[in-house]
């Protein structure tokens, strides 16, 4: 086994994989396809190159990706349970400590090198001191893909299904702006591999709780468009959240219809927590830049794709959430 692997790309991120062993792979809470696909692809790069690796998420993998647990094993961080030794925590999908909720304080205290792979916009100005980032980049896990050319290993079946499942719940099946040429061509590389895509879909989207129809149908009827038809938005309260959560319901179900309609510019969806705090998604059509509305309550993402956390209720993340969104229209309009 090597355990100085060959590669001809000297950047900081590229030696720090070389040099070093022990790699904990991890990623933001409630861990998503492109999250989890690119661990995935990037357990199985570690692993060629002769490396101990471990993933620890900090949330179990969800419902609908239950059928990656046979394509790397994944684990979460539970409170009473030691993490495995590592010299360095790889963050996925996102370049904050504070983003892997309750593993945030054990991975600071663990003194091991902080290291991201992402692609959201200011990733390199995270808590990662080597960074390997694209914003660029339609998914996470494209740029594992290209880890794996660096390092001249070729991609196993299991790690091209990562990749393949990174591009799609980030580029929306392709119908995203962030589809182009490298994703189509990467993708038609994938299939070339032997990624079977009508079966990830099937995995994902066609295995719904019996409930899910009732519960979209709820969610719907809650929409509520303001700021002349702009901004859609969906307020879910704590009860109804807690009921989602149980399904396993994946709120981009709402989003698409309400993304729809005519004029619609910005769709909202606002879950409030147990803990008072409410989770805001925004997803945007045409012009506006949501990461930048994400990015004034501390949140971030991508123009089209953004999320945040604002405490202090329902009804003051309401009102804060149409005010910043009505500046940001005033500014484009
Ligand atoms: P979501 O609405 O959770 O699907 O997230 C949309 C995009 O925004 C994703 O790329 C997330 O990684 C990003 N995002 C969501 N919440 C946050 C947050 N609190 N801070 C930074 N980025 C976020
Ligand atoms: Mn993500
Ligand atoms: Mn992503």
């Amino acid at each position: 086994m090597r355990t100085r692997p060959f590669h001809t790309l000297h950047t900081p991120f590229h030696d720090l994989l070389a040099a070093r062993d022990g790699f904990l792979l991890t990623g933001h809470e409630n861990p998503d396809g492109d999250c989890l696909g690119a661990q995935v692809a990037l357990f199985h790069l570690l692993q060629a190159l002769g490396k101990r690796v471990a993933i620890v998420n900090p949330d179990p993998l969800g419902h609908p990706f239950d059928f990656l647990a046979d394509k790397a094993p994944f684990s979460f961080a539970k409170a009473d349970t030691p993490l495995p030794q590592f010299e360095v925590a790889v963050l996925l999908d996102c370049s904050q400590l504070s983003r892997t909720g309750a593993l945030a304080p054990r991975l600071r205290a663990s003194g091991a090198t902080i290291a991201v792979i992402d692609h959201h916009i200011g990733s390199e100005k995270g808590d990662g001191t080597v960074c390997y980032v694209d914003p660029k980049a339609a998914a996470t896990g494209a740029l594992v893909r290209r880890l794996y050319r660096d390092f001249g290993v070729s991609l196993p079946l299991p790690a091209a299904e990562g990749v393949f499942l990174s591009l799609v719940m980030d580029t929306g099946w392709f119908r995203y702006s962030n589809t182009d040429v490298e994703t189509l061509t990467l993708a038609a590389e994938l299939v070339g591999a032997g990624v079977d895509a009508s079966r990830i879909y099937d995995a994902i989207y066609r295995r719904m709780h019996p409930e899910t129809a009732a519960m979209l149908a709820t969610c719907l009827t809650r929409h509520e468009l303001l700021l002349g038809g702009k901004l859609a938005l969906v307020p879910i309260d704590k009860v109804l959240n807690e009921r989602l959560a149980q399904i396993a319901f994946d709120t981009d179900l709402v989003i698409d219809p309400l993304r729809s309609l005519l004029g619609v510019e910005v769709v909202a969806i606002l879950k409030e927590r147990f803990d008072g705090t409410v989770k805001v998604s925004m997803r945007a059509k045409g012009d506006i830049d949501v990461q930048r509305i994400a990015s004034t309550f501390g949140g971030g993402g991508h123009k089209k794709a953004a999320g945040a956390a604002i405490p202090g209720g329902m009804a003051a993340a309401h009102a804060a959430l149409v005010e910043r969104a009505r500046l940001a229209f005033a500014a484009v309009h």
